[in-house]
């Protein structure tokens, strides 16, 4: 037997979020890995699937990943439909093209079902566009999360170049990020936003100013959490707006 990789987004949380043709790949799935935060709902289409949960938690990341390369690799070879499901995009910080490469190298054919990244559902909850004309051209999409042999300084770089930064994994580390952020000539006001849990019932929005990223990233809880950073989050919608958009429900 030969069969299918099948690399698919599940979305940032909602599980009608996900598109369609996951869905459908998802139902005929013999055999699902997947990451911690995939919404019961999602797995749940694959009814009749084994599904296998591969959370990495850091500290142990990398032998993690070469066994679920290996894994893909094995299951590819037993059975016809094998899905690595992964939040938002698969393709954006999940680590996706050392699983492809795997699957190259063993000649084990593979496919990408592309999936909504946490950037545009948390602009979604923040009722922003991230390209808003005349203010903001380009969003850098970057982590502050270096891996081995990486330059960590890297990101900020590429913030200061932005006209419209998305910050995925660093909410944790907010406070260092603004003080380096500032050190490094990037104005205090600069509006910025945070936004946990974005598509899902638990979701959190704040807005601020960049000196205030601190204070506000201690009033977010501990669900996955985005920050951006730049003139368009001037126009997010207000607190108040979120929550009665949330009220509506
Ligand atoms: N492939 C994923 C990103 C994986 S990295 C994507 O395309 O979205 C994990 C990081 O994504 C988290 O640390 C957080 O910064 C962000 N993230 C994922 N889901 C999120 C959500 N529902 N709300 C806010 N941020 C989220």
């Amino acid at each position: 037997m030969r069969g299918r990789v099948y690399l698919v987004g599940a979305g940032p949380g909602a599980p009608d979020l996900l598109t369609l043709r996951a869905a459908d790949i998802l139902r005929r799935a013999d055999v699902v890995f997947h990451d911690a935060l995939v919404h019961p709902e999602t797995l749940a289409l694959a009814a009749r699937a084994e599904r296998v949960a591969v959370g990495k938690r850091s500290g142990r990341r990398s032998t993690a990943q070469q066994f679920i390369n290996k894994r893909l690799v094995d299951a590819a070879r037993k059975h016809a439909v094998v899905v690595r499901l992964k939040g938002g995009d698969p393709l954006l910080f999940g680590r996706a093209q050392e699983e492809i490469e795997a699957l190259r190298r063993a000649g084990v054919d593979f496919e990408i079902v592309p999936g909504v990244t946490a950037a545009t559902a948390a602009a979604a909850e923040l009722g922003v566009s991230l390209t808003r004309r005349g203010v903001s051209r380009h969003i850098t999409l970057v982590t502050p999360r270096a891996a081995e042999g990486e330059r960590a300084n890297e990101w900020v770089a590429a913030v200061l170049a932005a006209d419209t930064a998305v910050l995925y994994m660093g909410a944790g580390l907010a406070p260092a990020i603004s003080a380096e952020l500032i050190a490094r000539g990037m104005s205090a006001g600069t509006p910025v936003a945070l936004v946990e849990n974005a598509s899902l019932p638990g979701r959190r929005a704040l807005t601020g100013t960049l000196a205030e990223l601190p204070a506000l990233a201690q009033q977010i809880g501990d669900g996955p959490t985005i920050v951006l950073f730049g003139e368009v989050l001037k126009d997010a919608l207000t607190a108040a707006e979120i929550e009665a958009v949330l009220r509506r429900a």
